[in-house]
């Protein structure tokens, strides 16, 4: 099975005053009381069928993850690395940092 919110449900959501507030950028913190309570309401009050759409995925398998302690050497700088995280630069497997890969800040 797969849930995803029903896109209807999210444009009625947004008419609620409380995203009038939000998009000013106001804390839901200091939203009056009354306007949370007002979308709160009006969510719990919705069926299943309205929040979410349901579709059946009758062909899924449930793939598990590869185990993570499978380990190889960088061979630049010969640190072992966890193989999902390990590069391969000219045909050799690097960890990240000798990959040349810098976080863009
Ligand atoms: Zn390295």
């Amino acid at each position: 099975m797969r849930y995803a919110l029903n896109p209807d449900f999210v444009d009625a959501m947004g008419k609620f005053e409380f995203f009038a507030y939000r998009k000013k950028g106001v804390e839901p913190s200091q939203i009056p009381a009354a306007v949370t309570d007002e979308l709160m309401n009006w969510v719990y009050e919705q069926p299943d069928e309205v929040l979410f759409k349901v579709e059946a995925k009758p062909d899924f398998r449930y793939a598990k993850i590869k185990g993570s302690f499978s380990k190889a050497k960088c061979s630049l700088c010969h640190e072992y690395v966890f193989e999902r995280y390990v590069r391969i630069k000219d045909g050799q497997p690097v960890c990240i940092p000798c990959s040349g890969y810098e976080a863009k800040m």
